[in-house]
């Protein structure tokens, strides 16, 4: 088969997926939790067969075991009562967060190991979770284009983590350490060649560079004999920045500065939560402006010399892949070019992308033997995905150093699910809590013989087995390629682009009473939506009109949940942060005024994630998303009135 040509779906895969909007595979699910609830049950009579049950057969009988039966019962009829008023992620008709149905090979995963209570701190409390959790890690290392292969000592590493919050935290501990660790190694005078000549090289050497010193010392500490290497080792440690702070690790060090993060403007709320967590500081998260959203690799590149010059070190640069609002797609290529050149001049730093939202996307860009599709292969029947820089930032995640997914977005998996991905493990030894660090003259089975004790190196201890079982069994399931999981995204991306077509469509339907438009032409599969009623021309008017159109689109506890057509999210455009040519576009389109200086400059408009496979219900031949802009056009008209 020419593998640039597109593996027809089969028949029904999508539809074996979900329990589906009506739960329709309710017999499938049932079967399976059934099975393998008995299945656990035996294995717990198999223990020792010979144990006679504790629990006497006649407990059930008694007065006690009633009253606690009763008591269990009615607490969790009235949780289930009240978890009717929960948001219906699972239907067509939300088209709010990052969130949809459950994937049933995740979720039959999940629910079979619970019984079991895995924790995946370390292999004593989960033999079997903690090698599927690896395992799932180097499955999203190989759609992500990091080298997969643990026999290679650069094999990529990834874990799970509670969200893209914890992970992408994980990635600043990551660099910040890397960073730091070659000054700690000239500080504790470690008599090795070839160290950098003072700090300020020393903490510009770049990643690369980095991990190669961090092996030459590993090598070096190898040869010692035993008392000798513990001697040198603890030296070290003394002096690295983990041991120190921060505050006493830049006393000693007065040529350095406290290095600085460069992120776009829209980047995720995590990042100021983790300059905070790590002592850093929320003043050194500098946000580079952004052009349709995404950004601007000319303004990055300024950005950077403009460090160079005033000394001031750069940490890591923070690309995303798929913005929490708008979906948009960084230009990891530029990035990754700026970083080269940047390392080439003495100044280096990491690059890490938070793809949270937009990791799972990438399954779309792989052939099932782990090769790159080209755009034309990945385009094939859809409208205008992937645009050419959208095909290049993905093609440039292997360049990257680290990447955070999330399996509990867009890979449909039950929430505690974020990921951290690093490009070569050999740096996690640095995160290493108290462990000898060790990666020396590893065999591929010792690769995952060394995370066993995964809570060494991971933010969380004690961490859900059960989570990863899911993850990794969904992958087994859908692989991570465009045959597999990517048939997934590709109805997300169809979806996008009928919805895309379908706003401009209301646009021009609305117009008598109002201007409507779309503010950035959607990378992937996150579509906004302003409006703006005729004769206003005020910020503060359009936000208002936006907000009582939400207030019909999103959960209400005093309204029956019936009684919602759709739901729907909302954003807020900052209008004065945007590149004068994008804000003058949008202001034009929507007939408003610019903001006065004072003035609040944030436009609240529709936010819409596209993640149903039924949002284009070809069984029924129905389209919720024209469903959806009906009921859209009839809100507007009647909230003019
Ligand atoms: C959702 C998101 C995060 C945070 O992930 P959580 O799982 O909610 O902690 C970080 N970055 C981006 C781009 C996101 O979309």
């Amino acid at each position: 088969m020419n593998k640039e040509t597109r593996v027809p779906e089969l028949p029904g895969m999508v539809d074996a997926c979900f329990l589906g909007p009506y739960g329709e595979n309710d017999g499938l699910l049932e079967k399976l939790v059934v099975e393998f609830l008995r299945d656990h049950v035996y294995w717990r009579r198999n223990f020792h067969p010979a144990d006679p049950p504790a629990i006497p057969t006649s407990a059930t009988q008694r007065a006690g075991y009633l009253q606690l039966e009763a008591r269990m019962r009615r607490e969790l009829h009235q949780l289930s009562a009240a978890l009717k008023q929960s948001v219906p992620f699972h239907s067509p008709r939300y088209l709010g967060h990052m969130v949809s149905d459950l994937l049933l090979p995740g979720l039959a995963a999940q629910i079979l190991t619970l019984p079991y209570n895995p924790n995946n701190v370390s292999e004593d409390a989960a033999p079997v979770t903690v090698d599927l959790e690896v395992r799932a890690g180097l499955q999203l290392a190989r759609m992500l284009g990091y080298a997969d292969d643990p026999s290679r000592p650069d094999c990529a590493f990834g874990h799970l983590a509670s969200g893209g919050t914890s992970a992408n935290l994980q990635a600043l501990r990551l660099a910040l350490a890397l960073k730091a660790f070659p000054v700690a190694l000239r500080a504790a005078q470690v008599p090795m060649g070839g160290l950098p000549d003072d700090d300020r090289a020393a903490f510009g050497l770049g990643h690369d560079a980095g991990i190669a010193l961090l092996q030459r010392w590993q090598d070096w500490l190898g040869e010692l004999p035993p008392r000798e290497r513990r001697e040198w080792r603890a030296r070290v440690e003394a002096q690295r920045i983990e041991q120190l702070g921060i505050a006493a690790f830049f006393d000693r060090h007065r040529d350095l500065r406290v290095p600085v993060v460069l992120a776009p403007g829209t980047a995720h709320y995590s990042w100021s939560k983790g300059l905070k967590l790590l002592g850093l500081g929320r003043a050194q998260l500098q946000a580079i402006p952004q052009r349709a959203m995404r950004m601007d690799a000319d303004a990055l590149s300024a950005r950077i010399e403009a460090c160079e010059r005033e000394g001031r070190p750069v940490l890591l640069v923070v690309g995303v892949l798929g913005t929490t609002e708008y979906g948009s797609i960084d230009p990891i290529d530029r990035i990754c070019d700026e970083r080269d050149r940047a390392q080439a001049r003495g100044f280096g730093f990491g690059v890490h992308v938070d793809a949270a939202w937009g990791g799972y996307l990438a399954s779309l860009f792989r052939n099932p033997d782990g090769s790159l599709r080209s755009r034309e292969a990945v385009g094939d029947g859809l409208a205008a995905f992937p645009a050419p820089h959208v095909h290049a930032a993905f093609a440039a995640l292997g360049r990257t150093d680290s990447i955070t997914v999330d399996p509990h977005k867009l890979g449909y998996l039950p929430y505690g699910a974020g990921a951290f991905v690093c490009r070569d493990h050999r740096t996690m030894a640095l995160l290493a809590e108290g462990a000898d660090y060790v990666f020396h003259g590893e065999t591929p089975g010792d690769y995952l013989a060394h995370y066993r004790s995964l809570g060494l190196y991971t933010i969380e201890g004690s961490k859900p087995g059960a989570a990863a079982a899911a993850v990794h069994v969904t992958h087994k399931v859908l692989p991570l390629d465009h045959a597999g999981f990517g048939q997934l995204q590709r109805h997300s991306i169809e979806a996008a682009e009928a919805f895309h077509a379908g706003a401009r469509k209301l646009a021009a339907a609305i117009a008598d009473v109002a201007a409507a438009c779309v503010p950035f032409v959607p990378d992937t599969n996150l579509v906004c939506l302003a409006v703006n009623p005729r004769g206003n021309r005020g910020i503060a008017g359009a936000s208002g009109f936006v907000r009582t159109l939400h207030d019909g689109l999103r959960s209400n506890l005093r309204q029956p949940l019936q009684a919602h057509e759709f739901f729907g999210s909302v954003t807020t455009l900052h209008l004065d942060a945007l590149d004068t040519g994008d804000r003058a576009r949008i202001l034009d389109a929507l007939g408003l005024d610019a903001p006065a200086a004072g003035e609040d400059d944030g436009l609240v408009i529709l936010r819409h994630t596209l993640m149903n496979p039924y949002l284009i219900d070809r069984e029924n031949g129905i389209s919720y998303i024209d469903l959806y802009f009906a009921h859209l056009e009839q809100r507007i008209r009647a909230g003019l009135r």
